[in-house]
């Protein structure tokens, strides 16, 4: 009954609330109950004299439960494995998406499909630019009815306090851009020519934020990318695990070492994203000395 009414409580999360709050706010007196549900240490966890660590609003009573709560985890994010990106978006072309928006000619198409052929390849959009003086702003804006989303702007862009949302290394790997947080709530996320809807739940999983998707303008979207990249992040830690079992181990370890007051693993394509709160948060966006990140992946 216990463990029945503490998890409801550690259920009211809300994307207002960092993700540790509900945890934080459950009340002092009861007996917390160890998050592994097959853990045998019954009453004898109370004697263990230990609050953390707490995996995904769970308290963890030995290392042995939070290796079983980790694993439980990484069998979760495995099971989804597939789903989010290969999602296909039958698009029409970009060319024939100007074209019938009347923002390109047929000779100007043509034109630049010819140069792409003759070049060996680049993007059909930096062509038309390039040599057919297309203005960007409306490739940019093609790119968004393709995708389906807005196109974002890039004003009051300030990197250095967005660092603590998304590791560096999948702003870098996957070519994504924290642009702003609005009202505390929505993340907004740019990307230069394509969406990464994986990348973008990921994300939203592990902050609380609402991700809003949208393309920027090259122009604006690589210099911000390189300014972003050059700012200070939280501290990460890159595993590559020779096989799963491994895996798991070196990241419950992780939270062992760490005994973090909160933690999350969510998977980002072929990664596995740990984040532990060392601390409690103010608002949405992490304090960057608080958090620790982990990404994990295996060979095979
Ligand atoms: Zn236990």
């Amino acid at each position: 009954m216990i463990r029945e009414k503490m998890m409801g409580d550690f259920g009211k999360t809300t994307a207002a609330n960092w993700p540790g709050a509900a945890r934080a706010a459950v009340s002092a007196g009861l007996f917390p109950a160890c998050a592994n549900p097959r853990c045998r240490s019954g009453w004898m966890h109370i004697l263990r004299r230990r609050e953390t660590p707490v995996f995904e609003g769970g308290w963890c009573c030995s290392p042995a439960c939070t290796a079983v709560c980790v694993e439980a985890a990484i069998r979760r994010e495995m099971d989804g494995r597939g789903t989010a990106m290969d999602s296909h978006h039958h698009r029409i072309p970009l060319g024939l998406t100007m074209l019938q928006q009347g923002w390109i000619t047929l000779s100007e198409l043509r034109a630049a499909l010819a140069a792409q052929k003759a070049a060996g390849g680049g993007k059909l959009g930096a062509w038309l630019v390039r040599k057919q003086g297309v203005s960007e702003e409306l490739v940019t804006r093609a790119l968004g009815l393709q995708w389906g989303c807005p196109v974002l702007g890039m004003e009051f862009h300030a990197p250095e306090g967005l660092t603590s949302l998304v590791p560096r290394f999948f702003i870098d790997a996957f070519g994504a851009l924290p642009l702003r947080v609005a009202a505390g709530k929505i993340l907004y996320l740019g990307f230069e020519d394509r969406l990464d809807p994986a990348l973008a739940l990921a994300i939203e999983r592990m902050t609380g934020l609402r991700v809003e998707c949208g393309l920027v303008r090259e122009s604006q979207f690589r210099p911000a990318h390189t300014h972003m990249l050059e700012a200070r992040f939280p501290s990460v830690e890159l595993i590559e695990a020779g096989t799963e079992p491994a895996l798991t181990t070196a990241l419950a370890n992780a939270v062992e070492r760490f005994r973090p007051i909160e933690a999350r693993l969510v998977r980002v394509h072929d990664c596995f994203w740990l984040r532990m709160w060392m601390g409690p948060q103010q608002g949405p966006i992490p304090e960057l000395g608080s958090i620790r990140d982990l990404i994990g992946s295996t060979c095979s």
